[in-house]
C-alpha cells in the first residue's frame, strides 16, 4: 500500500501525530542543539534527497519521517508496550509499532506478541528490590523492529504518518523556515565538486555558484501556498486573492531565499504580494507569526 500522492483524501488516525510533530518541531526550532540527532538525515550525500525541485513528497515530509524514525525506535526498544485483546486480567502485549500498523489499516492485526520472559530481580545499592524487564526480552524486542524497518510495510507507515504529520505542521511558518534554514545550511556546505561524481543528475538543479536554480513554481505548489496564506499577502495583510483589488499580485516568495541556500520546495514557500516582495528581494527576515482567526 503506497503512499499514492495523487488522491485526493487521506484518512487521519491521529494515532501519534502530535508527538511526531512536536519532536519535528524541536529539532527544526533548535537544530544547533541536535546536530548529533540530525547527522544522518545529511551525512553521505543525504542532502541529494531535497535537491530535486518541486517534489510534493517535500522536504517536510522527510524531514517527519526521519523523526518518526527515531520515535518509533526509542519506542520499541521493549521499554515501553501495549496491551491489546479483549481480557483485561490477561493482556496480550505487542510493540508500539504493531498497533500502529493495525490502527492504519496496514495490518489486519497484530501479528506479533512479546514473548513471556520472566522479569529479573536487581538490588538498589540502598538494599531495595526490584524487578525490571530481563535483557533477553528487551533483545527480542529490538531485534524484531529491525526486522521489521527492512519491510515494505514499515515504509508504508512513515510514510502515511509523513502525510498526516505534514497536514498539522504545514502552517507552522516559523518551524519552516527553521527547518529550511538547516537545510540551507548543507546546500550551502555539501558541496557540488563533492556531490557530483556520485550524483551527476543533480547538477542541473544547481547555479553555478552552488545555489538552487531559479525554476518555474508549479500550480498545484501555488495553490496550496494560495490556500494556506487565504490569498492575503503574510506581511502587510493585504488581500491579494483579486476579489477586492483586480490590480493586487500575488508573488511567491521563498522563505529562505535561493541565494541563502534555499531550496525549491513547497514548504519553503509564503504569499507575499507585490511590494513586500519587492522590499524583501533576497534577503532573509524572519517569517509572520501572525494568522487571521477562523471566526
Ligand atoms: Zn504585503
Amino acid at each position: 500500500m503506497a503512499t499514492n500522492r495523487d488522491a485526493q483524501w487521506i484518512q487521519h488516525e491521529y494515532l501519534d501525530t502530535y508527538r511526531i510533530a512536536s519532536l519535528v518541531e524541536t529539532y527544526a526550532n533548535s537544530h544547533i542543539n541536535y546536530l548529533r540527532e540530525l547527522e544522518a538525515l545529511t551525512l553521505d550525500c543525504g542532502i541529494c534527497a531535497f535537491i530535486p525541485h518541486w517534489q510534493k513528497d517535500t522536504a517536510l515530509h522527510k524531514f517527519i519521517r526521519y523523526a518518526a524514525e527515531i520515535m518509533l525506535e526509542d519506542d520499541n526498544s521493549g521499554k515501553y508496550k501495549v496491551a491489546f485483546g479483549g481480557d483485561p486480567v490477561h493482556p496480550k502485549w505487542t510493540l508500539p509499532l504493531e498497533e500502529a500498523l493495525v490502527t492504519y489499516g496496514i495490518q489486519d492485526e497484530v501479528l506479533w506478541e512479546i514473548p513471556e520472559i520472566a522479569p529479573v530481580e536487581k538490588t538498589q545499592d540502598n538494599g531495595v528490590i526490584y524487578t525490571t524487564d530481563a535483557p533477553e526480552l528487551r533483545n527480542a524486542c529490538y531485534e524484531y523492529f529491525q526486522e521489521m524497518q527492512m519491510t515494505q510495510v514499515y515504509n508504508d507507515l512513515l510514510h502515511k504518518i509523513s502525510d498526516e504529520v505534514f497536514f498539522v505542521m504545514f502552517t507552522n511558518r516559523v518551524a519552516l523556515q527553521n527547518l529550511h534554514q538547516y537545510l540551507a545550511y548543507h546546500v550551502l556546505n555539501d558541496s557540488m565538486e563533492y556531490l557530483e561524481p556520485d550524483h551527476p543528475q543533480l547538477m542541473k538543479f544547481y547555479t553555478k555558484s552552488g545555489r538552487m536554480r531559479r525554476t518555474h513554481i508549479p500550480m498545484w505548489a501555488r495553490r496550496a501556498i494560495f490556500f494556506r496564506d487565504r490569498g492575503i499577502c503574510t506581511k502587510c495583510k493585504k488581500d491579494i486573492s483579486g476579489l477586492l483589488n483586480p490590480f493586487s499580485r500575488e508573488n511567491y516568495d521563498h522563505i529562505v531565499p535561493l541565494a541563502e541556500g534555499g531550496l525549491n520546495d513547497v514548504t519553503n514557500l509564503q504569499l507575499l504580494c507585490e511590494s513586500c516582495n519587492n522590499k524583501k528581494s533576497a534577503r532573509l527576515e524572519p517569517t509572520s507569526k501572525q494568522y487571521q482567526r477562523w471566526f
